[in-house]
């Protein structure tokens, strides 16, 4: 019998209620390792009432005293590293050393949450008017939630519980029902830092928990991050009920190859950002635009004998380059999407199709892909595919580079490869995408910068972590002071400061 893995609520673990489960699969082997509870609403409803009543003590914690339990946490995290790291290996089916780093980035965000005293502090003027001092300060919402995909299943809710609880808030984790054993780990590791019970939460669930937590007026805020269609209906619905929502979507990004690139090195940067964690990432780089003829010649050249080395293996292995797929059916999804890119044209330069690993051919493994002759008008181009299949597009000049991504309905993250400062510096600005990178495949910033794409990649107006993401977890409130010694006469006209 598959082990049951249920709810986090009010510092317990808790059996799911519905009779409803998801299955959990070990992507290596593919078989059912465990299964997942499906919260009922009144199952989210209770984690809500847990987190509501945790809020005023936690709100009325100083800064400092909040920082600590930040502090502890990550050293609670860093402890546990790798037992967490194989938690998401086994689940996710990315190899040991991603699974650490996966950790690792959401450590970072806890590590900028440890500076909450600082960076949660309000503003103040003197004598903005006669007596008059003005000030403002940065409040907790209340109770928040944030719904997470399978991809990042540990650095996804560290971005969004590290700042919001620091700030305040108590927070309820819908993690992906693919892998959900991280997120419930690091809410066991929370309340070991000293959280009170309450503070994070955790419902497994499907659309029924997540529209449990739209519409309960006593969530105010909502941070989602999934593909573009759930994020565009998150983001409409939570608004529709009053709810501060931030909505993160799908990608598709472009690594853009100027003539004047280092070869070897776009070659070797692009192997690992297109096909490691086997492409299931949001800034993977699924696109590859050389500029001219004899830069695609020269890049397709060296690429291929390296797609089809690449090492395939079991996700706990230490010396593989790429694992499994997260399931079979989105193994088979991507496999369709090949299969469209070759009616629309595209010409299959290496097939990852039939790939098979040999003592675990029940796993959901798949080969490299590679693809040449993509065009703007492909659907297979067109759509998110979030697999090891790496597309070329080739563009005859720096303009219609710079178009393609440009131009594409996601906008997450790009990338430019070249040694000339002013190409890269016009790119940088010119470009409709919202993180670039310079000569940086993956162009995720460090946790005191902020995420967020733009078009289809992410819809709201804030971004995750670093300042921003303390502006989305808080509300200002601005005091105008005046102390006055004698009783003052009334007025009718609006106060200016003239
Ligand atoms: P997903 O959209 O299937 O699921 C994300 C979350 O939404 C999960 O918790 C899931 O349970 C929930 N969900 C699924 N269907 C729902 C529905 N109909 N109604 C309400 N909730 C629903 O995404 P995924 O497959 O887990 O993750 C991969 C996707 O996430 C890719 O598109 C990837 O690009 C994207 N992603 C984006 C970013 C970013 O920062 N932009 C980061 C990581 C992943």
């Amino acid at each position: 019998m598959a082990t049951e893995l249920g709810h986090f609520i009010n510092g317990n673990h808790i059996a799911g209620a519905s009779g409803r489960f998801h299955d959990i699969f070990n992507p290596t082997t593919g078989d059912v390792q465990a299964r997942a509870a499906l919260a009922s609403r009144s199952e989210v409803a209770k984690a809500v009432d847990a987190a509501q009543k945790a809020f005023p003590a936690w709100a009325a914690f100083n800064p400092q005293r909040r920082a600590r339990v930040m502090f502890k946490f990550k050293e609670l995290v860093e402890k546990d590293m790798d037992n967490l790291a194989k938690l998401l290996s086994s689940e996710h089916g990315k190899i040991l050393p991603d699974a650490r780093g996966d950790v690792q980035r959401g450590l970072e965000v806890i590590e900028f949450s440890c500076g909450i005293p600082h960076l949660q502090k309000g503003e103040y003027t003197e004598a903005a008017g006669p007596g008059i001092d003005v000030y403002s300060m940065r409040q907790p919402l209340g109770v928040v939630a944030g719904i997470t995909p399978f991809n990042f299943p540990a650095m996804i809710p560290m971005w969004m519980f590290g700042v919001a609880i620091a700030c305040g808030n108590t927070f309820v984790n819908k993690p992906s029902e693919k892998d959900p054993s991280v997120p419930l780990r690091l809410a066991e590791l929370m309340m070991e830092a000293g959280a009170p019970e309450g503070v994070l939460n955790v419902v497994n669930g499907d659309k029924e928990s997540v529209d449990a937590l739209i519409e309960d007026p006593r969530v105010k805020a909502i941070s989602f991050v999934g593909s573009s269609d759930i994020a565009q209906y998150i983001y409409a619905n939570g608004t529709a009920n009053g709810k501060r929502v931030q909505a993160f979507g799908g990608a598709k990004n472009h690594m853009i190859v100027l003539p004047d690139a280092d070869m070897e090195n776009v070659v070797n940067q692009l192997i690992g950002s297109a096909y490691g964690s086997a492409g299931e990432r949001c800034m993977a780089t699924p696109v590859a635009v050389p500029v001219g003829e004899g830069t695609a010649d020269a890049l397709i050249s060296m690429l291929k004998p390296k797609v089809e080395s690449l090492r395939i293996g079991p996700s706990m292995s230490e010396d593989s380059d790429l694992g499994p797929l997260v399931t079979a059916a989105h193994r088979d999804r991507v496999a369709s999407y090949i299969q469209m890119a070759v009616d629309e044209g595209q010409e299959l330069l290496v097939d990852g199709r039939d790939f098979s690993l040999q003592g675990y051919e029940n796993g959901f493994f798949m080969g490299g892909t590679l693809l040449d002759h993509a065009k703007p008008d492909h659907q297979s181009y067109k759509e998110e595919i979030f697999g090891p299949v790496l597309q070329i597009v080739r563009a005859e000049n720096f303009e219609q580079a710079v178009a393609l991504p440009s131009d594409h309905q996601y906008g997450n993250g790009v990338a430019i490869f070249t040694r000339n400062g002013s190409a890269a510096r016009e790119f940088a600005q010119k470009v409709n995408v919202g993180m670039v990178g310079i000569n940086v495949p993956i162009p995720v910033p460090v946790a005191y910068h902020t995420f967020g794409g733009w078009k289809r990649s992410g819809f709201g107006d804030t971004n995750q972590h670093g300042p921003e993401g303390v502006k989305f977890w808080t509300k200002v409130k601005t005091i105008t002071q005046r102390w006055p010694e004698d009783v003052q006469g009334s007025e009718f006209v609006i106060p200016t400061m003239n």
